[in-house]
């Protein structure tokens, strides 16, 4: 989502004639887009501030946008006295206004809307993987989760605006398309005429534009994963068989003090009646470890429900309070070490996992989205349908392939190696 919104700023600049740079010394506003998911993030934000600071042109406009901006608020001009603008996620469309009146401080972290994306250039000249949000916010009040807070409750964008973004993207060169939103399959929007929209009819109009290759949806919370998107899966081949549906924790106990109210039951269900659809779709999650209360029992359950799922790619993370959330004022927080202890258990679990399943490749035949050079530029990075990095090595004669069929002929933990099939 952030890059998604960095890219549009960025065009909103373009479009009044400036170009990014970068060195920031050059700069003449510099727009830090943050992240308050983590504490680790938030703190990073002010440090980063404190570096651009002393390197930036003396009369260069900068400041911060985001969820950081949203939860910071006035507090950021206190603690970076130095700040030009604190915009929060649903007022960048604002940021042309400090150009205009460059002495003044802004400060916007209203819960607006959307109406950011009309306000907004689009971009052009589509990158080969095109990001489209499709709604923001949340409703489901996870007690850990800062996003209530930030970006607020959850908002569905038009349809007829989804379909226009894609379109646009699908034009100017974009094979594959995300839709994005931090509940995207709980998207829902109801035209003037009561006709309501869902995430399965975004996909089913989007598989119909021939330059569209690829298309995938993140991040699915389970109860939302009805039936008409399950279906999708069976019935779209376009659709990449790999879902992000995040379980959080194995212990049902853990699960009710996150307020996620799904039982272990109901959620392997959803994933059975996914492989029923799609019998080679892969599934990855997140998972918080040390979340307040969790036992050791706790824990082993969600070594548990990994090892049963055969998740295939995880981000799996250590407890971290959140201010305006229920769980930072629990009492029965994890010890930092125990947390620690409980993380690199369950990593190794994971990466063991996702060893395996890359291994299983070796010798697979795959059509693969090329997503550019390597550092070296000897090879090309292309991604499987299961979102595996594989490296190729740069053909001799003729350009890459943007999609390709690609022989798998080794296999780590973190990525593949293959060959071009010749056809
Ligand atoms: S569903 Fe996701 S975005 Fe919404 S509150 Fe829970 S963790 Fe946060």
């Amino acid at each position: 989502m952030n890059v998604y919104d960095s890219w549009r700023i960025a065009a909103m600049l373009d479009a009044r004639g400036m170009c990014a740079t970068k060195n920031v010394a050059d700069a003449d506003i510099i727009i830090l887009n943050t992240c308050s998911v983590r504490e680790k993030a938030t703190n990073k934000v002010f440090s980063e501030l404190g570096r651009i600071r002393d390197v930036k042109k003396t009369d260069a406009l900068f400041g911060i946008v985001g969820c950081v901006a949203r939860e910071s608020g006035a507090t950021a001009f206190h603690r970076m006295p130095d700040l030009n603008f604190v915009l929060g996620p649903q007022s960048y469309h604002r940021l042309p206004q400090i150009l205009e009146n460059p002495d003044a401080k802004l400060l916007n972290i209203d819960l607006g809307g959307l109406e950011k994306f009309d306000e907004m250039p689009q971009i052009v000249n589509a990158p080969t993987v095109s990001y489209i949000p499709i709604q923001e916010g949340c409703n489901h009040c996870c007690t850990y989760c800062i996003v209530p807070y930030t970006r607020g409750p959850e908002l569905s964008r038009s349809y007829d605006d989804v379909i226009r973004d894609t379109a646009m993207a699908a034009q100017t060169g974009a094979v594959e398309i995300c839709f994005l939103g931090q509940n995207v399959n709980g998207y829902k929007y109801t035209d003037e005429n009561g006709k309501v929209f869902r995430l399965s009819d975004l996909i089913r109009a989007t598989a119909k534009m021939p330059e569209i290759q690829r298309i995938r949806f993140t991040s699915s919370y389970p109860t939302e994963m009805t039936d008409d998107l399950i279906e999708m899966f069976r019935t779209e081949p376009k659709l990449l068989p790999f879902l992000n549906m995040p379980i959080q924790s194995g212990s049902p106990d853990v699960l009710k003090r996150m307020n996620r109210p799904y039982s272990l039951d109901s959620y392997v269900e959803i994933i059975n009646k996914l492989r029923n659809a799609r019998p080679d779709i892969q599934i990855s999650s997140d998972f918080i470890v040390g979340f307040p209360g969790e036992t050791d029992a706790d824990f082993a359950q969600t070594l548990e429900i990994a090892k049963r799922i055969r998740y295939i790619n995880s981000y799996s993370f250590k407890y971290s309070p959140r201010p305006h959330t229920a769980a930072a004022l629990m009492s029965d927080q994890v010890p930092e070490n125990i947390k620690r202890e409980r993380l690199a258990i369950l990593d190794s679990q994971l990466n063991e996992i996702q060893r395996d399943f890359n291994e299983t490749c070796i010798g697979k035949t795959l059509t693969c989205l090329c997503e550019g050079a390597d550092k070296t530029g000897r090879h090309l990075i292309y991604r499987t349908p299961y979102m595996q990095q594989c490296i190729v090595a740069y053909p001799k004669d003729g350009a890459p392939l943007t999609m390709a069929n690609i022989k798998i002929t080794a296999a780590n933990r973190a990525s593949l190696r293959g060959e071009y099939v010749k056809d």
